[in-house]
């Protein structure tokens, strides 16, 4: 089985190569891997089956990439792109989204929900907790009171009655879990993120209606700045697929895969009406007459937010409207915003993960606590490492664990002492630039060592501005620099500023209002682009830079890395 997963992947890789047009970019072998991977285990493309040689076609797994966009809302470009990797890499349930033989995918309906097939015979359901979370702060009766409020969502809507039963007492129909790991079903775990929970479909067999959770998440409630994973949110999601619902790719719906955050207040909480029409697609109508609003039993102790560390008094949560980011770096598509110990960030589609900032060291696990500003960051395009960089130092993440020790930045040729303002890695010649100050040198990661002639004048970034707080690539592929309140932006593959350089980031990046005076508009005195600073190699790139991306790119990268002389 495994190797025929391999060779899957291997062929699919061959055949999205051959039969690649010539100026589409070309899929990295971990994305095809990943995603062939990541289409199979959640029904968009039939698992492979060992009896027959049957491969996956190019055009067959770019329909699966499709349907998987169309899913979630991504623009359906049936290519391996950053936004889709990203989502391929968010938190999810590991149920599948496509429910009975895969490939029998249905067209766009106006109903979004899916439905098991299998639904419970009774009225009245029993529940219980087998094993508590080990690895959450919340309290035992808070997480009971977290599943009872859970099931009332769904009971409100269906007329269904949910009973908490203790352990002397039959087996009940829904046996909740939090575990670690392989834990005696087909859907092991897999630590922290990934996959988050599960439950099982109505039925005869003991484990139906069954609910498990990964006891390997930071399980929280009501957290206001984003840290950790909202079991209200997780545990409702996976009652609907107890009760029998599947997948919904409805944007409202608590059946969307992808963990959404906390939904706020159990008291008020609601299911989105096409949540509603599948339930009663399953259960029939539940009748309310008017001014009979359904009942919930109010809590004995009103659900707290869990008790956190305290801050430290010198670590005030910062306005992220004020701008003057530390760093600023594209992980997985995802736009992190650092400041001081805190960080922000920004989802492929646009929408902050939350308004408050998370803590950097609950988050980069293992960063050492002296470590209170992270001066630049970039993802490393060769094997996907985080690099973080402080003062004269740098750390490695892989994913979100610290690798190794500290390491000095003259590992990267720089003079000993020397610190960085800003990183980025440039996907035209795949050479990482750090900055500091009104220079810069450039990095090759293939040959491990700077490129000869370096440092370079940052004015050959014509426009740029000095000391830029971060620079990072959009998931256009657009160069950003940051500095301030504002960003300057160079088009995929430009070394100049577009005239509307620069823009307060606000509005953009940051859903913050736009400055109402701005004395950073576009041409004022103190910002106008200074011509004629540029000396002959970025001449060259003016002319025909935007050619040689276009037509040569593909076709020579190695050639255009030498051309390109900044
Ligand atoms: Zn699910
Ligand atoms: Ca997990
Ligand atoms: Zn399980």
């Amino acid at each position: 089985m495994r190797l025929w997963a391999l060779e899957l992947r291997f062929l699919a890789l061959l055949l999205v190569l051959l039969l690649q047009p010539v100026r589409a970019p070309i899929p990295r072998a971990q994305d095809v891997s990943l995603g062939v991977d990541w289409l199979t285990r959640y029904g968009y493309l039939p698992p492979a089956d060992p009896t027959q040689a049957q491969l996956q076609s190019l055009a067959k797994l770019q329909d699966a990439i499709k349907v998987m966009q169309r899913f979630a809302g991504l623009p359906e470009t049936g290519q391996m792109d950053p936004v889709t990797i990203a989502t391929m890499h968010k938190p999810r349930c590991s149920l599948p989204d496509i429910l009975g033989p895969a490939g029998l995918v249905r067209r766009r309906r106006r109903r979004r929900y899916a439905l098991s097939g299998s639904v419970w015979k009774k009225r009245t359901l029993t529940w219980r907790i087998q094993s508590f979370s080990q690895n959450s702060q919340l309290s035992q009766p808070m997480v009971r009171t977290l599943m009872s409020y859970a099931l009332t969502v769904w009971a409100v809507e269906s007329g269904l009655t949910f009973q908490e039963v203790d352990s002397r007492h039959q087996e009940p129909d829904i046996l909740i879990h939090f575990s670690r790991g392989y834990h005696q079903d087909s859907y092991p775990f897999d630590g922290p993120g990934g996959t988050l929970a599960h439950a099982f479909f109505p039925g005869e067999h003991p484990i139906s209606g069954d609910t498990h959770f990964d006891d390997e998440e930071t399980w929280t409630f009501g957290s206001k700045d984003g840290e950790g994973t909202d079991l209200f949110a997780v545990a409702v999601h996976e009652f609907g697929h107890a009760l029998g619902l599947g997948h919904s790719s409805a944007p409202n719906s608590i059946m969307r895969p992808f963990y959404q955050g906390p939904v706020g207040d159990p008291d008020k909480y609601r299911l989105s009406q096409d949540d509603r029409d599948g339930l009663q697609q399953l259960y029939g109508k539940v009748s309310h007459t008017p001014g009979d609003k359904p009942t919930r039993k109010p809590l004995a102790s009103p659900p707290q937010p869990p008790a956190l560390p305290p801050d430290r008094p010198s670590t005030p949560v910062p306005d992220r409207c004020e701008g003057n980011f530390d760093a600023i770096a594209n992980i997985r598509g995802e736009i992190f915003f650092f400041k001081g110990p805190w960080f922000w960030r920004l989802q492929p589609s646009g929408q902050l993960v939350s308004p408050r900032p998370a803590r950097l060291h609950r988050f980069w696990e293992g960063l050492p606590e002296h470590v209170r500003v992270i001066q630049a960051a970039y993802a490393r395009p060769r094997d996907g490492r985080i690099i973080l960089f402080s003062g004269p130092q740098f750390w490695v993440f892989q994913d979100r664990q610290l690798e190794g020790a500290a390491r000095p930045l003259v590992e990267f040729g720089l003079p000993p002492g020397e610190e960085v303002d800003a990183v980025f890695s440039w996907p035209l010649n795949g050479k990482t630039y750090l900055i500091r100050g009104q220079q810069y040198w450039r990095y090759d990661e293939e040959a491990a060592r700077l490129d000869p002639g370096y440092p370079r004048a940052l004015s050959l970034w014509e426009g740029a501005p000095p000391s830029p707080d971060d620079v990072t690539i959009s998931n256009t592929g657009d160069t950003y620099f940051f500095k301030g309140t504002h960003f300057w932006r160079f088009a995929k593959g430009s070394v100049k500023s577009e005239s509307d350089s620069p823009q307060p980031m606000g509005p953009k990046w940051l859903d913050c209002p736009a400055p109402k005076y701005d004395p950073q508009i576009p041409n004022s005195p103190k910002t106008t682009p200074k011509t004629g600073t540029c000396d002959c190699h970025c001449e060259l790139n003016q002319a025909s830079g935007q050619l040689l991306v276009t037509f040569l790119l593909p076709l020579l990268p190695s050639l255009a890395g030498s051309v390109f002389a900044c």
